[in-house]
């Protein structure tokens, strides 16, 4: 048998990172069994329809590499891929479903319906439907449906016994049937709801195995009660964990959470988005953290699903986008680097390249680069008390008189370099009987007025330039003159 797996999103204008996570364990699972991915686009719920969406979950696989076999946009043999062109696949099934008395017509109006679902509040109860249009006549209800009257089609759940299911992570699920709704199949718009669609589609595109979030968990007994219905082989359900934003709430885009979208403009790289992604919910064997794509593509498998949800835990995604950030060639850094970089600096009059080398090991997250070399732009005021630091035992009155010293060795250097720069300093540190750091520190600090920088005195008074390290040597020590 061909494994056959497939991603369901519904266009919402963004990919969740639980959907991501999804698409991910099911493109993996498809590949490492030598079978199909497909994507299919669940847009039934057209009144949640949002504009351009559908483009984002192709942009979303695209960029992540998740490349489908059959889909909207690649085509296969089981087409439509997206769910609103697929309108007449389904009332044929439904209505094979109320010639054997497992759906039935239901007309009942949003009215009834309201006042009945306060009613049941009012009682503490869940809603549940009453069954009310189940019993009707067929001429009663041919009579209905000629003269117009819109109507639903609803799943006949048996008053009693239970309906269960087999999942490879919960194992077997059951539920008493008298808890189940007769939920609605096909809308009064004549398109199927999720929970028609999802059965019928997945049948007739040969699913073998679903992975989808663990909020269908309590819905699939239904699925069964229909695949049954229709004497379909159900596929084998893989119900995911959900990832968590913390402790108490999933990670949602509502409360603020990033989507992968979001996470690509905030400077993550795709390879440590979906590095980290994976193991949110999936252990492999061993203790490697590392894995490309490819490599994941080899050694995925359901064992190592998580039994229990995972924390999205920031601080261990950023580990992981410095971590590939080094890994790049320092050509692919310098070129992703540089539109941040731009942000803060006129490309002009910055070295980019040297600034990139400096940069590549100290840079978690690529929007953290602006505020790391604003500075340079423009000098920031700072406290002068920066000045001190125990270990290399400086303080403002050191400083005061490292500054004093240096100001005629770089105003002597005309050929400026890093080496240049180095080489005058240094030489001439011996003279002033102090240590190198209590001359190191202070000059760095006097024209940056930061207390990290990347790269030390040197590679910043080489990126500011000959006048404006001057400029802002002379101000430093001018004001420390006054202060101190
Ligand atoms: N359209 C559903 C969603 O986006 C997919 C559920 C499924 O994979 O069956 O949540």
């Amino acid at each position: 048998m061909q494994v056959r797996t497939r991603f369901a999103p519904s266009p919402t204008g963004y990919m969740h990172l639980g959907n991501l996570r999804t698409a991910l364990y099911t493109y993996l699972f498809a590949r490492r069994n030598g079978g199909k991915f497909i994507l299919r686009i669940e847009d039934t719920d057209q009144e949640r329809e949002v504009p351009g969406a559908v483009d984002i979950i192709y942009n979303s696989l695209k960029t992540s590499g998740l490349s489908h076999d059959e889909g909207p946009d690649v085509g296969g043999p089981c087409g439509p891929y997206i769910q609103s062109q697929r309108k007449d696949t389904y009332m044929p099934y439904a209505k094979q479903l109320i010639e054997s008395g497992h759906a039935y017509y239901c007309f009942c109006t949003k009215e009834r319906l309201d006042e009945a679902r306060a009613e049941a509040e009012k009682k503490g109860e869940t809603f549940k439907y009453d069954k009310h249009c189940l019993h009707m006549s067929k001429e009663e209800i041919q009579r209905r449906l000629d003269a117009g009257e819109p109507y639903v089609i609803r799943q006949n759940i048996p008053a009693e016994g239970k309906a269960g299911f087999d999942d490879v992570i919960y194992g077997h699920v059951e539920v008493d049937c008298d808890t189940l709704d007769d939920n609605v199949l096909i809308k009064a718009d004549g398109l199927p709801t999720y929970n028609f669609a999802n059965v019928i589609d997945d049948h007739l595109m040969g699913i073998t195995h679903v992975m989808r979030g663990n909020e269908y968990l309590s819905s699939a007994p239904k699925y069964n009660l229909l695949y049954q219905a229709f004497g379909w082989t159900p596929p084998v359900y893989v119900h995911l964990t959900p990832v968590m934003a913390n402790a108490q709430r999933k990670l949602s885009k509502r409360k603020g959470d990033p989507s992968f979208e979001d996470l690509l403009a905030q400077g993550y790289l795709v390879d440590a988005v979906i590095n980290y992604l994976v193991l949110l919910g999936w252990s492999p064997r061993g203790e490697r953290e590392f894995f490309t794509l490819p490599e994941l593509e080899e050694c995925f498998d359901l064992e190592g699903l998580s039994k229990s949800p995972s924390i999205f835990d920031t601080a261990k995604l950023n580990w992981f986008n410095a971590e590939y950030i080094r890994k790049l060639s320092p050509e692919a850094f310098l070129q992703a680097a540089t539109p941040w970089l731009a942000k803060a600096l006129d490309p002009a009059k910055f070295d980019f390249k040297r600034l990139a080398e400096l940069l590549q090991n100290r840079v978690e997250v690529l929007n953290q680069l602006p505020g790391m070399v604003d500075f340079l732009a423009e000098m920031p005021d700072f406290d002068p008390a920066i000045y001190t630091h125990k270990k290399m035992k400086t303080n403002p009155e050191v400083a005061k008189a490292a500054l004093a010293a240096m100001k005629p060795v770089l105003e002597s250097i005309s050929d400026w370099t890093e080496q240049s720069i180095h080489d005058a300093v240094m030489e001439a540190i011996p003279a002033t009987g102090m240590k190198n750091g209590q001359v190191l520190w202070p000059l760095r600090i006097a024209i940056s007025g930061k207390e990290s920088t990347p790269g030390g005195a040197f590679e910043i008074a080489y990126l500011l330039g000959r006048d404006e390290t001057l400029k802002r040597l002379n101000q430093s020590a001018e004001r420390l003159a006054q202060e101190v």
